[in-house]
């Protein structure tokens, strides 16, 4: 669907009919887990351990090595995706990436259309960056939380000082020079309660139009299986709806929010575009800065290591056996209570890496946040009914504006607002229209 422009590489799952192009996404990390903050929440900062002695740098070998075999693995995909991610991969230098856009040029094949994306901290942009990425028509991924608190709330540098001013003035020499980004935005317990206020944020001061929202799940080891900054069992749902319902009284086809995009999809019948939600996966590798490729960005570990691709070709490392399993297993090991799910077509039981919950009747293997998937895509059901319903009949989905206001015309201002958080529709979603 449109709008799901960061993970357009990691639609449908490994169960690609033959002779279907191989399309796969890469994740590059050219300075492996390396980054200039210490955001708390950070899973990636545990992972330098796993490169004693390194110095965290791709080398030109490696980079030329691994810009050769992307596009050579993918001749009859008619766009590919060269993305980096970190770590912090500004870290490089604005030369590397120069270099990373030069050697690409050579090696593409005719017809080929590369699409080069990155995923930053935004901290150390400044108008030569923004003017690179702006020439070269890269997409930025860039991190912020929300609004100053709730983005200081976890996201400091090495020395516990705030981020947001530095990230602020990232991102306006990245509009300045009209670079097309992408608002990625955790969302953990401090901010879990505030989806509109966040989403407004992002919306009206960034002017983001395109923007994901990734919740926080980090393990402990413990009684507790996640530590105090992750989201609830049910706060991302909560978030989420929070979000919709502004959503879609006023944004739907000019604002682009991923999981609304991969619902809309799934509820159409179409590949979702993003792996968490597709039946399997196994199509979104992570590359570390050695060359050795891993089954998944949050599978960076010895026994997800597939090998290193100056050994082996990255398209026999994709196709291999052990990642084909690694792709099946998320649709094989679902619990039954999730295969009997009035939702699985929309949810597929979520990322594996956070099924560490047991079901109701015993079973382990559930997603840390199914009270959420089910509250949302139960919520948005009708909302997302309706816009197929719209796509159908060959309408923009955008025309459900009109259905809900006047459905909203017709209710009491002292109604209980339709979100569930138990407050008046005038004091709720109803602000604006409602005029409280
Ligand atoms: S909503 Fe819960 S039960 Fe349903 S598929 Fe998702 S994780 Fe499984
Ligand atoms: S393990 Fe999770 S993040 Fe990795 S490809 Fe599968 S669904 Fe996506």
């Amino acid at each position: 669907m449109a709008g799901d422009r960061l993970s357009a590489g990691q639609r449908a799952g490994a169960l690609l009919p033959p002779g279907a192009p191989l399309a796969f996404h890469l994740l590059a990390k050219p300075t492996g887990a390396i980054c200039n903050l210490d955001c708390e929440y950070c899973f990636f900062l545990s992972k330098e351990s796993l490169y004693p002695g390194s110095d965290f740098r791709m080398t030109d070998d490696v980079l030329a090595e691994y810009l050769r075999q992307l596009l050579a693995a993918q001749p009859r995909a008619p766009e590919v995706t060269v993305a980096w991610q970190g770590g912090e991969p500004t870290l490089m230098g604005l030369d590397f990436f120069r270099r990373a856009v030069a050697l690409a040029e050579q090696v593409r094949r005719p017809g080929q259309r590369i699409v080069h994306t990155i995923q930053t901290n935004g901290t150390l942009l400044d108008d030569d960056w923004a003017g690179f990425f702006a020439e070269h028509g890269f997409l930025v991924g860039l991190s912020i939380d929300g609004p100053r608190a709730l983005h200081d709330a976890y996201r400091v540098d090495k020395g516990g000082k705030p981020t947001f001013d530095r990230v602020l003035r990232g991102l306006a020499a990245l509009r300045a020079h009209g670079v097309d980004w992408n608002a990625l935005t955790t969302v953990h317990a401090a901010s879990a309660d505030h989806g509109r206020e966040v989403y407004r944020f992002l919306r009206d001061d960034c002017g983001a139009r395109y923007i994901q929202f990734i919740p926080i799940v980090e393990r402990q080891a413990g009684p507790v299986p996640v530590t105090g900054r992750s989201v609830t069992p049910h706060g991302y749902g909560r978030f989420l709806i929070d979000v919709f319902e502004d959503w879609v009284r006023s944004d739907v086809g000019d604002v682009y929010v991923q999981m609304f995009d991969v619902t809309l999809a799934n509820f159409y019948g179409e590949p979702p575009g993003l792996c968490v939600h597709s039946e399997t996966c196994g199509l979104a590798l992570a590359l570390e800065h050695t060359g050795d490729l891993y089954s998944c960005d949050h599978f960076v570990d010895q026994a997800h290591l597939l090998g290193n691709i100056r050994e082996r070709s990255i398209a026999d490392l994709v196709g291999s056996p052990e990642q084909v399993s690694f792709g099946l297993a998320k649709r094989d090991t679902l619990p039954d209570y999730c295969r009997r799910c009035d939702v699985r077509f929309a949810c597929h039981g979520g990322c594996p890496k956070d099924r560490f919950e047991v079901t109701p009747d015993g079973e382990a293997g559930l997603h840390y946040l199914c009270p959420s998937y089910q509250a949302f895509f139960r919520h948005v059901r009708p909302a997302m009914t309706e816009m197929c319903d719209l796509l159908r009949a060959g309408r923009p989905p955008a025309a459900i504006r009109d259905s809900y206001a006047r459905s909203d015309a017709r209710r009491g201002r002292n109604d209980l607002c339709g979100c569930g958080s138990g407050r008046k529709w005038k004091r709720c979603h109803g602000i604006e229209t409602a005029g409280g």
